[in-house]
Order: structure tokens, then C-alpha cells, then sequence
């Protein structure tokens, strides 16, 4: 099942158009497409009973489109999770996941504008969980069944702030627009299969990052796992996972996103989301 945020109405995606999930339901699930992941099993239910058949098809626009997940409780994310990206930076592999918060307001749409700061911005293509069932305390072999779905998000990352004062990781990722999550969520059902999808991200059309998600040190169940076992995670909450080799800081010499500039980002399953860069105004 796939879903997405259109116009900031939860809607059904199906391969012959869109379908809006209140109209379509009879009130039964509001329109908020953050409201769904407190009712994820009942809505998994209704929509694979397919009460929705024939109802009337929107054709949502990219710009129409929003964030699968647009006002998580708590957003988790994780640096150094790549095998390969640990490599070109030449830290040693974490013992545990290196866990930092993006907060929940600089998420923004999956074709929007997003401002640039300063001059040092970089690209951090990720995949992004969107928890469906409260998690605490839950095993990995436990974890995909409190996954909602999964989506393709950008970390990211101003280096000046991240690097200052000894490290401000969650500071430095947070500005406004810097977590672009969509184009929709898919459901690991879906997949062919959820733990080796590959991903990647192209500046104005050139690749920079290319990888696969079997490169994490730490997968999407074990880290559901170690997070849970600290804290619950709740319905709607998300997970930046971490991202693979390519990022600009590492390149000789170092690479930042520019004003004009259009950073695309995909996901193996999932699809392809892409954000231009804009100068702030002046
Ligand atoms: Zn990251």
C-alpha cells in the first residue's frame, strides 16, 4: 500500500489515481495524514477490504504533495550508520547507533524550496521508517511489525553549526527544510525485500551518492530495537537512518549545495523526491 499527503489530505495511493481517504471512508479517517498512524492497524484493515472501490480519482501534482508524516512527536536520527561512508570519513564503525534528534519543524514537502543558510550545506539521502505501532522494548525480529512504511528523506546537514562547540549535531540539521521526506509512504509489504533496497541522490543531475541499505551497520530492525529498548517510539514518529558514501564534506575539494541548484533523491520501491535550493532573502 502506498499513501501520501496531498494538499494535507491523507490519500490511498492506487495505481489508477489517487483516493480521498475521508470521503472515501465516510469520516471513518479524518483527512490528517498524521492522525492515521494512531490507527494504523485498523486503517491497514479497511483499506485491504477495499471499501474505496470506485471511488472518484485525484491526479495529485508534485507540488500538490506533502510530508508522508508531517508533524511526528519525535524525530530519530543517525550519523555513521553506512559501512561505506564510515570508510570516507575514517571513524571507526559505532558500537551502538549514533543517535541525534532533527527537530520535527524543519520538515518540509517533498518538492519544496528549501532555504540555504550559508554556504555549507551538504546532502545526506537517507530512508526514512515511519513508525505504525507504538514500540517499546521490542526485538528486531519484532521491529518490521511496528513499521508503518517507509520513505526517502534528506538529512540535511549545515557543517559550520554541526562541527561547532564540540558537536551540534541536532542544531546543525534542524533549519527549516532540512528534512524533506516523501514523494509517499510504502508499506514494507510492498518490497520486495525491505532490508536491501538501493538509494542514492544526484545534484542538478549528477550522481553523488549511490549505495545500498544492506550497507548499514545497524539495520531498520535493530535499530527499532536499540532505540525501543531506551524509549518508546511512538505512532507517526520517524527515523532518519543514516546515510551512505558521497556526502560533499568528504570530497577533495569539499562540495556544498548552491542556490539554484536541484537535489534529487530516490529509493529503491519507494520513488523519487527532489528539492531546489534557494538563496535566504536578502
Ligand atoms: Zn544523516
Amino acid at each position: 500500500m502506498r499513501i501520501a499527503n496531498v494538499s494535507g489530505r491523507l490519500t490511498l495511493l492506487r495505481d489508477e489515481g489517487g483516493i480521498d481517504v475521508e470521503t472515501a471512508s465516510g469520516g471513518r479517517f479524518g483527512p490528517d495524514p498524521q492522525a492515521v498512524y494512531g490507527q494504523w492497524k485498523a486503517f491497514c484493515a479497511w483499506a485491504d477490504d477495499a471499501p474505496w472501490r470506485g471511488a472518484a480519482l485525484i491526479d495529485p501534482k508534485p507540488d500538490d504533495l506533502g510530508a508522508p508524516a508531517p508533524r511526528p512527536a519525535q524525530v530519530f536520527a543517525i550519523g555513521m550508520n553506512y559501512r561505506d561512508h564510515a570508510a570516507e570519513t575514517g571513524l571507526d564503525l559505532p558500537a551502538s547507533p549514533a543517535t541525534f534528534t532533527k527537530f520535527p519543524t524543519c520538515l518540509t514537502s517533498p518538492f519544496a524550496d528549501v532555504t540555504l543558510p550559508s554556504g555549507a550545506v551538504d546532502w545526506e539521502v537517507e530512508l526514512v521508517v515511519v513508525i505504525g505501532v507504538r514500540a517499546h522494548h521490542v526485538s528486531p525480529g519484532g521491529a518490521w511489525d511496528h513499521v508503518a512504511g517507509i520513505t526517502v528523506g534528506q538529512d540535511l546537514s549545515e557543517r559550520v553549526v554541526q562541527f561547532s562547540s564540540g558537536g551540534q549535531f541536532s542544531l546543525g540539521k534542524s533549519f527549516p527544510g532540512f528534512g524533506p521526506t516523501g514523494p509517499w509512504l510504502v508499506t514494507p509489504g510492498e518490497l520486495a525485500d525491505p532490508d536491501d533496497l538501493e538509494l542514492g541522490c544526484s545534484v542538478d543531475g549528477h550522481e553523488v551518492q549511490k549505495s545500498r541499505i544492506s550497507q548499514m551497520v545497524f539495520g531498520v530492525p535493530e535499530l527499532i530495537a536499540r532505540l525501543s529498548a531506551v524509549l518508546p517510539l511512538l505512532a507517526g514518529d520517524l527515523i532518519f537512518t543514516g546515510t551512505p558514501a558521497g556526502i560533499g564534506a568528504t570530497r577533495q575539494p569539499p562540495q556544498f549545495l548552491r542556490p539554484g541548484q536541484v537535489l534529487s533523491s530516490y529509493l529503491e520501491g519507494v520513488g523519487t523526491m527532489a528539492s531546489r535550493l534557494v538563496a535566504p532573502p536578502t
